[in-house]
This record gives structure tokens, C-alpha cells and sequence, in this order.
């Protein structure tokens, strides 16, 4: 039994009250956010162990036909040069990509996309391609996809699927993907569930307050398939609708992280592309794990923070599976 008044609140989220999720967010001093950092620490070790691994992710490997697109993507940009950001790669170049990060010793690899009629096929291509050379296993955010797909990236050996849902909130997923469907992304999770596949929703910090935010991570108690969750934080991109939004703020994104983490212990969670610089490794202190993407190539450029993110978690007392740690 915890003694402290956040200690009270911190057991009531273990049982998935959202209230207390609330009052947890909304608490201002920092000794309820240490609590809620070490309590959401304390839970990820007890339930997954103290150690993480770094996965692979390719971006862009599939267009967007989304209309009009998301408010705050760069495909909705008034800007030509970040429109082109979002060109998707050829599939010669993503198995090129994936070669190297196999070669790197990757455990898995994350293929993320736009949502087209094309999302199945392409996706279904890039894991016949692999499966040539590799059976890493293979994640994909490309949007609902057509039964048939799931059937062959099952046999192929997927058993998870990533998922921009960004919001539970009907009128704030109309706000921020207007030309997107929420209802048809809950029915392919149920699509998911009955073939048990698991799946791993993203949702954006900075779509709505945070207490929308929160509302969401306990809306996710009905899914039973979630495996994971990522959490993106809203960055304004120049020319599109949302220019004129402030960033929203990492630390509620860290408090996402934790009270994520108390409610649904054994699921993997981990900080979406995007991340401001600096945030991802302090995400080890807010409870997430045990699965971390520490590679990123594509058209934007290659990211490798491997060596960054395993040394701060190895001088936080992690043990580390990363391909080439040293
Ligand atoms: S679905 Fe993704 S790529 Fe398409 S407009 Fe929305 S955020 Fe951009």
C-alpha cells in the first residue's frame, strides 16, 4: 500500500481508473512526477525485466492517398520541399535499406507508410523480398490493409502491426486526419484480434489536451490485442494547417509513457519518430521499454542512435541487445 496522495492515485490507474490518470497528469509538482516515473519504472522491470533492444525502422515505403491529408503532416504543407519529404521510396531502395539493417543484426525491422489502395500490396512485397534473404521479423504501419494481405503477411511470418491512430477521440481524430477513417482503423484491429495479431497504436501528444491524451491510453483497455504503444509528440511543420500550434510539451509525453505503463504493464512502449532531440533515452526513466527503435533510414535522412541510446541505458543499469553496442 502506498502512503503518499499520488501513491493512492498511482493505484487506482493499476486498476485503469482513468480519473486518477487525470489527476496524475494535471499534478504540477515534481515529487508526484518523480513517483510517477520510478512507480511506472518499478512495473516495467517487475514485468519485463531491465533491458531493451533496438529495432530497425524504414520510412516511407508507401504513398498517401489520404484527402485532404492529416492537418499536421507535411504532406499538407504549402511548402513544396516538405511535401517531397513524404515521397515514398521504390521498393528497390527499401530492401536495399533492409539489407543493411539485417546485416547490422536488427531483430526486427518497422516498415511505416501513407495509407493507399496500395498499402497491401506494397506491403506484402517488401515481406516476400525479405523473407529471400532474412527472417528478421517485420512490423508494419502502412494503414488498414485488405484481409488477403494480413492472411500473406501472416504466413510470412508478421504477427504485429503498428497503427497512427493518434487520438480515441472521434472529434479530434476528424480535426487532425480529416480525410481519415477512425472507424474503419478500429475494425482492422479487430481484423487483428481474431487472426491474433497484435497490434501497436501511435498516439500523438498535442492532439487535443493532455487530458485527451490520457482519455485515450485508457480507451485502449478495450483492445484485446495491444501489444505496444508509441507515442508521438506534435512538432509544427512549416505551411501546413497546424504552423501556427506550440509544440507540445515532452514531459507530458513522459507522463503518457508512465501512466501507459502502470495501466497496461506488459506492453512495449516506445517513443515515436519525430521525438524532440534528447527525449528518447529519458524515456527509459518513464517506464518505457523493452523495445526501443534505434535506426531510422529513408528519404529524410538516416538516423543511427544506437550507441547513444544503449550507452544512457546501460548507465541506467540496463542490460542491452544492440546489434553493434559495443
Ligand atoms: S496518413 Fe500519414 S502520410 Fe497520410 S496525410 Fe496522414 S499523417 Fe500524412
Amino acid at each position: 500500500m502506498r502512503s503518499s496522495a499520488s501513491g493512492y492515485l498511482i493505484e487506482r490507474v493499476e486498476k485503469g481508473d482513468a480519473d486518477a490518470a487525470l489527476e496524475l497528469m494535471g499534478a504540477s509538482d515534481w515529487g508526484s512526477a518523480l513517483e510517477l516515473f520510478r512507480t511506472a519504472s518499478e512495473i516495467r522491470d517487475r514485468a519485463l525485466g531491465r533491458r531493451v533492444r533496438f529495432i530497425g525502422h524504414v520510412a516511407d515505403v508507401s504513398p498517401c492517398s489520404v484527402t485532404p491529408p492529416c492537418r499536421y503532416c507535411s504532406l499538407s504543407s504549402t511548402i513544396r520541399e516538405y511535401r517531397a519529404q513524404r515521397s515514398p521510396l521504390a521498393l528497390r531502395e527499401v530492401i536495399e535499406y533492409s539489407r543493411h539493417l539485417v546485416d547490422a543484426g536488427v531483430p526486427a525491422i518497422l516498415y511505416g507508410g501513407g495509407i493507399s489502395p496500395a498499402s497491401g500490396t506494397i506491403a506484402t512485397s517488401i515481406a516476400r523480398s525479405v523473407r529471400e534473404f532474412s527472417d528478421v521479423e517485420l512490423l508494419f504501419n502502412v494503414g488498414p490493409i485488405g484481409e488477403d494481405h494480413v492472411d500473406e503477411l501472416g504466413r510470412l511470418g508478421v504477427r504485429r502491426f503498428v497503427l497512427s491512430l493518434e487520438t480515441m477521440d472521434r472529434a479530434l481524430f476528424g480535426d487532425a486526419r480529416p480525410g481519415d477513417d477512425l472507424g474503419r482503423k478500429l475494425e482492422f484491429v479487430d481484423l487483428l484480434a481474431g487472426k491474433g495479431m497484435g497490434v501497436e497504436p501511435i498516439l500523438m501528444n498535442g492532439v487535443g489536451a493532455p487530458r485527451d491524451l490520457v482519455m485515450s491510453i485508457a480507451a485502449l483497455g478495450d483492445v484485446r490485442n495491444l501489444v505496444g504503444l508509441r507515442f508521438s509528440t506534435f512538432s509544427p511543420v512549416p505551411g501546413t494547417p497546424w504552423e501556427g500550434r506550440p509544440p507540445a510539451s515532452a514531459l507530458t509525453t513522459l507522463k503518457a509513457c508512465a501512466i501507459a505503463r502502470i495501466m497496461y504493464p506488459r506492453i512495449r512502449i516506445d517513443l515515436a519518430a519525430g521525438t524532440p532531440d534528447g527525449v528518447k533515452p529519458l524515456s527509459l526513466l518513464a517506464g518505457c521499454g523493452d523495445e526501443m527503435v534505434g535506426v531510422i533510414v529513408g528519404r529524410r535522412g538516416s538516423r543511427d542512435s544506437i550507441g547513444e541510446l544503449s550507452g544512457y541505458a546501460r548507465e541506467m543499469g540496463f542490460s542491452v541487445d544492440a546489434p553493434r553496442a559495443s
